[in-house]
């Protein structure tokens, strides 16, 4: 059983960890910061089954969560099996509807499968999909993905399949050298909504990715 927390929350809001692996190493994440968030430990000795995310699910939901959203510590679909468990049981505990965050490499995650339509199917509401750069070298240099240079196509090809089946929403951080109305505009290009997100790293932080991104 893993150690961390499959479940997290704050205020109204109910949060699910499914992994803490991800496919990505970014310069900005909360991984390069901390163990966890608003108290909880987050980081997993190993990924849960998805009867035991469903488990988690069933003994820390209460009713006062009226937002919900499939995030984690990690890329929630590298464990897309139990990512799809814990969508079918929220949607059996409560008409809230159900978002999922993700770094949208799912594409190259499970190249013989239909993620997004697996998702949908599965009951997911709304996907926010990190873009986080404005072109292919940015997102190398600020994600590291272990993809490589496909990563930042896939993600847009992921999104497109997404559309006709989801909410979709791109977000980027708002950090020094990420064009924030470049990923607007591709955002509106793909007709799909878009997030500014906050950076949440300690102060002096920002100075050091800079750095990394300028080099
Ligand atoms: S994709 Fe998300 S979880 Fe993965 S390293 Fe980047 S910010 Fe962290």
């Amino acid at each position: 059983m893993s150690k961390g927390n499959l479940t997290y929350w704050r205020g109204s809001s109910f949060y699910i960890n499914p992994t803490s692996q991800c496919v990505n190493d970014c310069l900005f994440c909360v991984r390069q910061f901390g163990e966890g968030v608003f108290g909880f430990n987050l980081v997993l000795k190993e990924d849960p089954s998805p009867e035991e995310l469903v488990e988690a699910i069933e003994n820390d939901w209460v009713p006062k969560f009226d937002d919900v959203a499939i995030v984690g510590f990690g890329e929630p679909l590298i464990n897309l099996d139990a990512v799809l468990a814990a969508i079918k049981k929220l949607k059996q505990l409560t008409d809230v509807p159900i978002r999922l965050n993700t770094d949208g490499q799912a594409r190259l995650l499970y190249p013989s499968r239909n993620v997004a339509r697996e998702l949908a199917d599965a009951g997911l509401d709304r996907i926010q999909i990190s873009l986080n750069a404005q072109d292919p070298d940015t997102y190398l240099r600020l994600c590291r993905p272990k993809f490589g240079r496909v990563a930042f196509e896939s993600i847009l090809e992921f999104a497109e399949q997404c559309k006709p089946l989801l909410r979709v929403e791109l977000s980027a951080v708002n950090i020094p050298g990420v064009d924030i109305e470049a990923c607007r505009g591709i955002a509106e290009r793909l007709g799909v909504g878009f997030r500014v997100r906050v950076f949440k790293g300690p102060e002096g932080a920002l100075e050091g990715i800079l750095r990394t991104l300028t080099s």
